[in-house]
């Protein structure tokens, strides 16, 4: 057995007992592998153990790989930070986009969504933590935000995404997610149709599933350790 066919059974297992945990329906959490920084053939072999929806955070790096495993069935997430000169690749060749902060950004996807491809799925990023990163949408500004979005026609606001700040080692807190679960709450209740809960990495999916999360996006745990040195 392969050390990514192991690691996503064991990472699959661990979704499961999250969500048994709190009496959630076992397949209302997806999971996304993330596999920056690892090669096409890494991704061909997470494909042959089942995983179908991959996340990425650099458009070239991951443009590469699409065009290498253009004979599978693939779902792409983009996960990264947008740049507005790369809004165009994004439009064109993923079917998610989890970190949408600004209506700018949201605006250029909307209309740089070729017509021949569904609307692009959008998760509207939130600065939960209010500190170290400076990438999400405050809480008290997303709904404006998230009303803007819905109206553009080539888009389908789907939910929000969030990467709260690194905790010390053993204390991931669970109060940034459950924040997560109660903004969605509150928009859905004024009349937005959003289901999903992009949060959970590998080091805290558990907890995020505890907290609602319906999509958890997982690198580290599937993949190993990226040593190879990340991009900026
Ligand atoms: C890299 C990355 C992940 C995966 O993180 P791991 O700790 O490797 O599971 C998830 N979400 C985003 C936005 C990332 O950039």
């Amino acid at each position: 057995m392969t050390a990514i066919l192991s690691n996503l059974q064991a990472t699959r297992e661990a979704i499961i007992q999250a969500a048994r945990n709190v009496h959630r329906e076992v397949n209302s959490v997806s999971l996304l592998a993330v596999s920056k920084t690892f090669s096409a053939q890494a991704v061909r072999e997470a494909y042959q153990a089942g995983q179908c929806a991959f996340g990425e955070n650099y458009v070239q790096e991951a443009l590469d790989k699409m065009a290498q495993l253009q004979d599978l069935p693939l779902q792409w997430h983009f996960i990264g930070p947008i740049q507005s000169n790369k809004t165009r690749l994004i439009a064109e060749n993923f079917a998610w986009v989890h970190g949408v902060d600004r209506l700018k950004i949201a605006q250029r996807l909307s209309e740089q969504r070729p017509a021949h491809l569904p609307p692009l799925n959008i998760c509207l990023q939130v600065n939960v933590s209010a500190e170290a990163s400076k990438s999400g949408v405050a809480p008290e500004a997303v709904e404006a935000l998230a009303h803007a979005v819905a109206a553009l026609p080539r888009l389908c606001l789907r939910g929000l995404m969030a990467i709260p700040a690194p905790v010390d080692a053993g204390e991931i807190q669970a109060a940034p997610f459950a924040q997560m679960q109660q903004l969605l709450h509150a928009l859905n209740q004024q009349g937005m149709a959003m289901d999903t809960l992009s949060m959970g990495m590998s080091h805290d999916f558990s907890v995020a599933i505890q907290e609602g999360a319906t999509m958890v996006r997982v690198g580290t745990a599937i993949f190993g350790s990226r040593t190879s040195g990340e991009h900026t």
